[in-house]
């Protein structure tokens, strides 16, 4: 994924400069065969919007985003259908993705029909065996979303979201609803499928202890940017952006003994549409100087894989 942008135009009275919500302000990163991107951030921050342009459900301002050499905005027609089938979304609340009204295993079976793939005998089957895969009974076909446990139709929705055999998932806060509990059960089952089917996920999260487990690197936006981007085991281990160290410092430690202190951020996060100039994070970081007020840090790689958009490590 190249510098992508969505810029949201605002209305001005009286003909005033044209406005933009920058929701998504120049992203970019890698996502490999098999493996889990995190991309963690506060609500607001632009993570969904970033998965929703490269799912094409909105257009992007700008930007590239390469999928077996062809960029994924380029696409029309039958090439964009096609390419909907190996991008796969997976979204926070089943219980709005799902309709009241359709068997759950119709739901399962609708994006085969949608592509018209398989006979009717072929698709009740798929659908049979996803619910099966997904921890689910076969004999649950017939029954209705508000019959199932949030759970189990968070479930439901990935089995959807598998039915056409995607390459990628783009997951949107697909526990966030859930239980602590339930939240580790449904993490599990992803990994299991995501080894079974060779999956590459795109895990968005505001919670960094739940992306922790599952992603192999994790990408920190703030404010539609990207602020540090590194491996998750270095993440953790060596966090170096102060709104990364800010994050950490309120995921809570397996250790009580352990004593970390808790970084707290002064205000609130600035409006996307009247963002602060320079580094966009020096309204609240604890290390701003002058320079940060005026001059904006570009994002670079202070180590093999670990980039980070701060002066401090200029
Ligand atoms: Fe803080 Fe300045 Fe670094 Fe921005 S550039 S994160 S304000 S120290
Ligand atoms: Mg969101």
């Amino acid at each position: 994924v190249k510098h992508i942008k969505k810029y949201y135009p605002v209305s001005t009275p009286f003909g005033g400069p044209k406005k933009y919500v920058k929701a998504v302000d120049d992203v970019e990163f890698t996502l490999r065969k098999r493996e889990t991107l995190g991309l963690v951030g506060e609500s607001g921050c632009g993570k969904s919007t970033t998965g929703r342009t490269i799912m094409r459900l909105t257009e992007p301002t700008d930007g590239q985003a390469f999928y077996k050499g062809k960029d994924l905005f380029q696409l029309k027609g039958q090439e964009l259908q096609l390419m909907r089938r190996e991008i796969q979304m997976v979204f926070q609340d089943p219980h709005s993705s799902l309709d009241p009204k359709q068997y759950i295993g119709h739901a399962v079976e609708e994006p085969l029909q949608i592509h018209k793939i398989g006979t009717k005998k072929e698709r009740l089957e798929r659908a049979m065996d996803l619910l099966h895969k997904v921890g689910l009974r076969e004999d649950q076909y017939y029954r209705y979303p508000h019959e199932f446990s949030g759970g189990q139709r968070q479930r439901i929705g990935i089995a959807r979201a598998l039915a056409l055999n995607p390459k990628i998932v783009i997951c949107d806060e697909p526990v966030s609803a859930l239980d602590v509990s339930i939240q580790s059960q449904v993490i599990n089952l992803m990994q299991e499928l995501q080894e079974q089917y060779e999956l590459s996920y795109l895990f968005i999260a505001h919670d960094l202890s739940v992306v922790r487990h599952i992603a192999d690197s994790i990408g920190v936006m703030y404010l539609g940017k990207i602020v540090e981007k590194a491996p998750t085991d270095e993440l953790f281990a060596q966090p170096l952006h102060p709104y990364t160290q800010a994050l950490l410092s309120a995921v809570p430690i397996p250790n009580p003994g352990l004593k970390k202190n808790r970084i707290i951020l002064k205000g609130d996060i600035p409006s996307p549409l009247n963002p602060p100039a320079g580094c966009i994070f020096h309204t609240r970081c604890p290390h701003a100087t002058e320079r940060c007020k005026t001059e904006v840090p570009q994002l670079k790689e202070k180590a093999s894989n670990h980039w980070v958009s701060c002066h401090l490590y200029d």
